[in-house]
């Protein structure tokens, strides 16, 4: 819910949430049907649209469970349903016939008469596969009615997004469920089969060899193509991430869309925006299958998550004596050099000179869960983040 409301505050115009069951990304703290209601309500209430995820490829004992989870959700006035499986469109379009339904990119739409094939099934929007290229997203486009809606940031799958067997098979936990243990990241070695055991490296360099692991995609230097393309929705993924991983990206996408807008002739990147998304977590950046098939220079070979910046605190409010109220979600030090973020691009920096806690006992050091007040924050606002910057960090 915390990020849902992060998402919105930052920018989305829609946001998209799973549910318990059938929704995928089950890792992620998905919403109860209570919760939903209440995502819902305050979307709506915010002008934000919200669709529900349904996009799991179920078999065929799981069908009368998902009937079952529909008939739960029904009352749920979300948008649109995004399903992938054809039967679940086809479940979606008899017993909720007045709902629209989103193709999941998980049905991997790579052509325009798949498009329209999903068109002439009820499908309101299709959201393509990350894996077509920016004339087949125009070509698509001019050739069906069909709302479409692109990826432009986020994890890329080294499968047709996401139809893979590789967590399945090495971990029993299968992406098609929504339960991926992302090992197209390890790290892989060769054994010969009359020698078990005996592990042979596979040396790209020094790292060791991360043979199916893609950068990040990263299409904000595009966003003027592909508004002109007539993709009708830009979509970030973010359902595994943290807040600041969403409010950051958002608040980037949120400006370069406004500022294209406002003026589509004299429209140009900002190195704010760049410099920006470089501070969130990530894999390296590549533009995926946009401006053609990817090369070796879009796959990252080093497994490396690159982090300069990390989140410490979100802003709640007003403390009732003064000050600022915080959540402290990484150890925060007095003598910090902190940065504040909010909504559009601009963030202000700070030295943490004196903070205390709800009892108005001063602190030295502050921890995760831990609510603290500090002084001099004027004008920041619920929601408003605070991050910290550190030494680049490589990881596996
Ligand atoms: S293992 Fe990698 S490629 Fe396969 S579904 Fe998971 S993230 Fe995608």
């Amino acid at each position: 819910m915390e990020k849902l409301k992060v998402a919105i505050r930052y920018g989305a115009d829609a946001v998209y949430l799973g549910g318990k069951s059938f929704g995928l990304r089950n890792l992620a703290d998905n919403f109860d049907v209570p919760e939903l209601a209440e995502a819902v309500e305050y979307a709506h209430r915010h002008g934000v649209k919200v669709y529900l995820t349904v996009n799991a490829f179920p078999d065929n004992a799981e069908i009368d469970a998902l009937e079952r989870y529909l008939g739960e959700i029904a009352e749920i006035p979300c948008d649109a349903y995004i399903a992938a499986d054809p039967g679940v469109v086809a479940l979606l379009r008899e017993l909720y016939p007045q709902r629209d339904i989103h193709l999941s990119t998980q049905a991997n739409t790579t052509n325009w008469r798949s498009a329209k094939f999903w068109q002439s099934q009820g499908v309101t929007r299709v959201n393509l596969a990350r894996e077509m290229s920016l004339d087949d997203i125009r070509e698509t486009s001019g050739r069906c009615e069909v709302e479409l809606e692109a990826f432009v940031h986020g994890a890329m799958c080294i499968s047709y997004s996401g139809r893979c067997l590789i967590s399945s098979a090495l971990t029993g936990r299968d992406a098609n469920k929504g339960e991926c243990t992302q090992p197209c990241r390890w790290n892989y070695a060769i054994v010969e089969e009359s020698r078990p055991g005996e592990f042979f490296p596979i040396m790209e360099d020094d790292s060791g060899s991360f043979i199916f692991n893609s950068k990040d995609l990263c299409l904000i230097e595009h966003l003027p193509e592909l508004v002109q393309s007539g993709v009708a929705s830009l979509k970030i993924e973010g359902r595994m991430k943290g807040i600041y991983y969403a409010a950051s990206v958002i608040r980037v996408y949120r400006a370069a869309l406004d500022s294209y807008w406002q003026d589509p002739v004299g429209y140009r990147v900002r190195p704010e925006w760049l410099e920006e998304l470089s501070k969130v977590s990530h894999r390296g950046y590549t533009t995926g299958f946009l401006l053609g098939k990817p090369r070796d220079l879009d796959h990252e070979y080093l497994s490396r998550y690159v982090r300069s910046y990390e989140f410490v605190a979100i802003v709640e409010g007003d403390a009732p004596g003064g000050g600022t109220l915080l959540a402290v979600r990484n150890r925060l030090l007095l003598g910090d050099t902190l940065e504040l973020i909010g909504q559009g691009c601009s963030f202000s920096t700070f030295t943490l000179t004196a903070m205390r806690n709800e009892e108005g006992l001063p602190l030295q050091e502050a921890h995760p869960n831990q609510k603290v007040i500090v002084a001099g924050l004027g004008g920041a606002g619920r929601f408003d983040l605070v991050r910290r910057e550190k030494a680049a960090q490589v990881a596996s």
